[in-house]
């Protein structure tokens, strides 16, 4: 969990005006153009205009990142509203445990006080909140530049205690990793998908010795090798005959 850990933590308070569009992530116009031929090459030239920065993509009130997931809105006190990945280019999932219920994670990532939240809280039944968009920057990670580039995703349970780590909870996560990395194209490793502990910096030792990395990176990896969804075209819906 990200508690007190906002993107202000960490030794990264440089001046907001100066640090939030550097040019390693937003990239100039070779890096955009990588960007379009990357995911042109992975099939997902549908999506190839969020890489243009200026393009404030559609938001919808409620609407989600991930099908099936349930929106519960975060304070906007414990992110800051972004253009992702038109600013910031994603290339990282970071995996949490709450260190409490489920319902304890929706409760603080709502508090303005609490000045951390995620961008997912999975359930141990596998049901998954949203309460950020991947637009935007959550502060999870306790480390400025790892808040910027990647999707946080909490885990409801306690690093100590095995049994929170349902079958349920890895097979949904797993679903939820693999569509960000499918979205954004990197690639499904333990260089692009890790644990908070590993973020630099943070004193969090989540997930913790029982989250088990290799069943994990093979869910993922399965997921992953499922054909692409295909949105509906709209010429495919049914229509109004005359
Ligand atoms: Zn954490």
């Amino acid at each position: 969990m990200g508690k007190r850990d906002g993107e202000r933590g960490g030794g990264q308070g440089a001046a907001p005006g100066i640090t939030r569009r550097r040019a390693l992530w937003i990239g100039g116009g070779g890096a955009v153009a990588a960007g379009v031929g990357a995911l042109a090459a992975q099939g997902e030239l549908a999506h190839w205009w969020w890489r243009m920065p200026g393009n404030e993509k559609p938001r919808t009130a409620g609407a989600v990142d991930f099908r099936g997931a349930q929106w519960v809105s975060a304070s906007s006190e414990n992110y800051r509203r972004a253009d992702r990945p038109a600013d910031y280019e994603i290339d990282r999932v970071v995996i949490h445990v709450v260190q409490g219920s489920y319902a304890t994670a929706l409760d603080v990532f709502r508090d303005p006080d609490h000045e951390a939240a995620a961008h997912y809280v999975v359930r141990k039944d596998g049901h998954i909140a949203q309460m950020i968009r991947e637009l935007d920057v959550a502060f999870h990670a306790g480390n400025r530049g790892y808040n910027e580039r990647s999707v946080g995703i909490e885990h409801e349970g306690y690093v100590d205690r095995p049994e929170s780590f349902t079958d349920a909870m890895y097979a949904s996560s797993a679903r939820l990793t693999a569509a960000i990395c499918r979205r954004y194209g990197f690639p499904a490793d333990r260089e692009h998908i890790v644990g908070h502990v590993e973020v630099p910096g943070t004193d969090h030792t989540d997930p913790g010795r029982h989250w088990n990395w290799g069943r994990y990176l093979e869910l993922v990896r399965a997921e992953l090798r499922k054909p692409v969804p295909q949105p509906v075209k709209s010429a495919e819906k049914p229509a109004d005959k005359p």
